[in-house]
């Protein structure tokens, strides 16, 4: 399952459950990747 880094917004790969870390920064915190992350902004 993909994790999305809520610091730099980087795609992490969870390797390991105990340990899901961003591979590019470090930061701990890591968001569920959703099929639909970013909002379609309306074009007008
Ligand atoms: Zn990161």
């Amino acid at each position: 399952m993909a994790y999305v880094c809520m610091h730099c917004g980087k795609e992490v790969k969870a390797l390991e459950k105990n340990s899901t870390r961003c591979q590019y920064c470090g930061y701990r915190a890591l968001e569920k990747k959703r099929s639909a992350i970013e909002r379609k902004v309306s074009t007008d």
